[in-house]
């Protein structure tokens, strides 16, 4: 238990995200006492709200702890009225900021969050260095979210923007996936059993799957999600995010940089998709209504187009270009309104040649990694049939964390929000690696735009997507291991 003295200014300081995960998430570090008596934040947006009535909006938000403990954290918090786009906000800022540093003796410590539209990042990171609202004599950090630009052009004008205010170990990129419990234990299943890492390669697996499916449908993100789609919504960040833990070489050291250059070889070797490929290994779809007529499609949700072609589904294969991945498909597959919300990757092992066991074909052992709901491993392995018989037959053996355990996994922003604190670099996602995804998804959306839209709706609600995406499989004689 240490507490790091800092500042927190959130910029988007009234909106959703800021009020549903981020002060949740600093209460949790509050609780703990990784914040406590040094720490202060300010919230920011156009709204003249008082220091009261933002205090009690974060309040109105905490679901646990004693309203003793919710009153002393928001009693931490300070609104600001600001435009992000006038400068003399900036300075009026700059003179609560330095108050603060004072009060809570912060060391000049401060971290701005980036909680509002792409499009002002570059904007407010301008003016953070020309109102001189930078630390001078402790750390500034910036923390942007997704979505980062809409395309690779996009994406690096706004990266430009940004690295010319602040130095490449000031910039957290937060992908949350990366803070997920079960993501983060990839490397230790990796790394830390030198029989799977052994194995970890096209000798032995014969193909990886990804599955990250939603059970909600677009909700009231109507208006941002008609302007992205699943591809970027889903494909761009979080799944490739997943692949690079899955599949970076092992580091020499567990430091930042050697972590971070082992994940750019991730993507500066992904497989870039010819127009052809694309139409032969990418599937996407757009859900209609329930079978029974409860849930609507699509094209019926608010603010949606009601003739859109955007996908709410993509499945899809993809390769590395290194030589320990030749030739394995990673095939992944993300949707909303599927069966039930659910993310986990399987690893299809090669099966036995071995033909001692009643000269059947033996089954495929798969190395289950469940994300959530469940987190655990469930590893499938051929052992004996009991009793009498001579056939082999699939057993399970099984990990999952228990509840007690689960009280112990912090939320992906909690963890993600005390890195930065701590100023642990590994978990965010660096510009070569958003660049080298972008290059990725920009040709799929090229080919999409080139061929003619599949006939949407075409998958129901409540299922596990188009019927394309087992086609994709089922063509070289594989099955999706999760059905649903
Ligand atoms: P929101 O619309 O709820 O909040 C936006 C905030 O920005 C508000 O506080 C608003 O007052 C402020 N704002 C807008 N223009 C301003 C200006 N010119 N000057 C000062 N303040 C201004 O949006 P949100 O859902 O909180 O999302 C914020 C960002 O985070 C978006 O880029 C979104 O895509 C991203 N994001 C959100 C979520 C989520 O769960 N909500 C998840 C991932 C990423």
């Amino acid at each position: 238990k240490e507490e790091n003295p800092v500042l927190f200014v959130i910029f988007g300081g009234s909106g959703d995200l800021a009020h549903r995960k981020l002060y949740p998430a600093l209460f949790q570090l509050f609780q703990k006492g990784q914040l406590d008596q040094h720490f202060a934040v300010i919230g920011t947006a156009r709204r003249p709200w008082t220091h009261e009535y933002f205090r009690e909006t974060v309040q109105s938000n905490l679901h646990e702890g004693t309203a003793e403990q919710q009153a002393a954290f928001a009693a931490h918090f300070y609104y600001q009225s600001h435009d992000v786009q006038d400068a003399a906000h900036y300075v009026i800022l700059k003179k609560l900021i330095d108050t603060l540093d004072q009060k809570y003796q912060l060391q000049g410590n401060r971290i701005f969050y980036m909680a509002m539209a792409p499009a002002l990042f570059g904007t407010i990171a301008q003016y953070l260095r020309s109102e001189d609202l930078l630390s001078h004599d402790g750390f500034s950090r910036l923390i942007i979210e997704k979505p980062f630009g809409h395309d690779y052009a996009s994406a690096k004008e706004l990266n430009d923007a940004i690295v010319s205010t602040f130095d490449r170990d000031q910039v957290f990129r937060i992908d949350h996936y990366l803070g997920k419990e079960m993501v983060q234990a990839l490397p230790y299943l990796r790394f830390a059993n030198q029989m799977i890492n052994a194995s970890w390669n096209h000798e032995y697996i014969d193909n990886v799957q990804i599955t990250l499916a939603e059970s909600l449908g677009v909700e009231e993100r109507g208006g941002y999600y008609e302007t992205a789609g699943a591809l970027r919504d889903m494909v761009q960040n979080h799944i490739m995010q997943v692949i690079a833990m899955l599949t970076f070489p092992e580091p020499e050291t567990l430091c930042d940089q050697t972590i971070e250059a082992a994940r750019e070889q991730v993507f500066t070797h992904l497989h870039q998709l010819s127009e052809d490929e694309v139409k032969a290994k990418f599937v996407r779809g757009q859900y209609g209504p329930s079978a029974d007529g409860q849930q609507i499609g699509y094209r019926q949700e608010e603010k949606i187009n009601p003739q859109s072609n955007v996908e709410t589904f993509v499945a899809g294969e993809l390769e590395l270009d290194l030589p320990q991945w030749q030739g394995v498909p990673f095939y992944v597959r993300t949707g909303k309104r599927l069966l039930e919300k659910k993310t986990r990757i399987d690893i299809v092992f090669k099966k036995a040649t071995s033909n001692l066991f009643g000269g059947e074909s033996l089954a495929a052992p798969v190395l289950t990694i469940e994300v959530e709901p469940e987190s655990g491993f469930i590893f499938s392995i051929n052992g004996k049939q009991v009793g009498t018989g001579t056939q082999a037959v699939l057993h399970s053996l099984k990990y999952q964390l228990t509840d007690a355990d689960q009280q112990l996994v912090p939320d992906a922003y909690e963890r993600l929000l005390l890195e930065v604190v701590r100023g642990h670099q590994s978990n965010f996602v660096q510009w070569q690696d958003m660049a080298g995804a972008w290059h990725f998804v920009d040709k799929i959306r090229q080919a999409w735009e080139e061929c003619d839209c599949p006939d949407f709706p075409n998958y129901t609600s409540g299922s596990m997507g188009p019927k394309a995406a087992d086609d994709l499989l089922a063509k070289t004689g594989r099955h999706w291991i999760y059905q649903g």
